[in-house]
């Protein structure tokens, strides 16, 4: 059982990327989730360099309500940048991460909220129906499972961004210094005592989604790459298996040489190894060149995110 002082503040963490036509009924649904619920509850938006009407929208709803703030960043930097920042200015004893979009129900915060004061710090829901296209799908279930088996760190299958981070949590995430940031890594590298809860994440309301199958690869590779270097090893072990298949090679030549006086022939062979190889050691590069653009984003340390302003009183 969790002990406090005196009655719980929560902070809503909301990234938001031009979604103008989802904002009114996110603002409504987190009100009427606000005004039940038995616990302070303060909304946070970190509008993520939108270019529609979003920016309007917050200013205007950040000035009707007292408990909503929201940082505007000077440009676009990223769903992950956005989720960073938040944490990094939001108040509260706890907070949760959810999507603008409503993916994220808010009526599973309370939910959250009680195992967090069962005594877990990290509450994460864990989508147990998701209702987007099948390669979608697919693609979300192989890149969690090889997360899992590469990375040396429990990372639970299925959760998102969406969860509830206790106070200590979200400190132990700010001092991470990375600027190539992945929250739901961060989120399970620094432990505590964390739980799963599974919901049923809902479509998107409105709007399309902000995430092309590219920066999703992408976002899939910085979570691969800045918490394993199982890749970097691949190349060790291609090259030893090419190495003793060559040798095999090597000695049945000399064997039908020898044994049975015939010259192994062809050019096509010898055209197939040469290509495949160096299909091999170009890849092994890439994979060199991923890590080495990451080390040098990482030695510029410039900041995730620039903010331009903040309105309301817990910004
Ligand atoms: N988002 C953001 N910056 C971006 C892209 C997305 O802040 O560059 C926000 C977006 O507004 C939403 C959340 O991140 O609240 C998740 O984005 P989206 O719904 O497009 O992703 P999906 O749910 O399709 O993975
Ligand atoms: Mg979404």
């Amino acid at each position: 059982m969790r002990v406090l002082k005196s009655e719980p503040e929560i902070g809503l963490v909301i990234p938001c990327y031009n979604e103008e036509d989802v904002l009114g009924s996110l603002v409504e649904r987190l009100n009427r989730l606000r005004a039940e619920s038995r616990f302070k509850i303060k909304i946070l938006f970190v509008n993520d360099g939108s270019s529609d009407r979003t920016r309007d929208m917050l200013q205007q709803i950040c000035t009707e309500h007292r408990h909503i703030s929201c940082i505007h960043f000077s440009r676009n930097f990223g769903h992950q940048a956005a989720v960073s920042a938040g944490l990094m200015h939001v108040k509260g004893d706890a907070a949760v991460v959810l999507d603008a979009d409503l993916q994220d129900p808010p009526e599973v915060v309370p939910a959250m909220v009680e195992k967090w004061l069962e005594g877990y710090d990290v509450v994460y829901g864990v989508r147990c129906k998701r209702k987007e296209g099948v390669l979608l799908k697919a693609s979300y279930f192989l890149f969690y499972r090889i997360m899992k088996k590469i990375v040396p760190f429990n990372v639970p299958l299925d959760a998102g961004d969406f969860a509830l981070v206790d106070r200590r949590v979200i400190n132990a995430i700010n001092q991470l210094p990375e600027k190539t940031r992945f929250v739901r890594g961060l989120r399970g590298w620094v432990g505590y005592k964390q739980i799963g809860l599974p919901y049923e994440r809902d479509s998107r309301q409105a709007g399309d989604s902000k995430y092309s199958y590219l920066k999703l690869f992408k976002l899939a590779l910085d979570g691969i790459i800045a918490y394993s270097t199982v890749p970097l090893k691949i190349g060790i072990w291609i090259g030893a298996g090419s190495a003793v298949s060559g040798l095999c090679y090597f000695l049945y030549v000399i064997y039908s040489k020898l044994v049975m006086d015939s010259n192994p022939s062809g050019w096509a062979s010898l055209a197939s190894i040469i290509l495949v190889l160096g299909g091999v050691q170009l890849l092994v590069l890439g994979i060199i060149g991923e890590y080495i653009g990451r080390i040098f984003d990482e030695v510029k340390a410039r900041p995730a995110y620039i903010i331009e302003t903040t309105v309301g009183d817990d910004a």
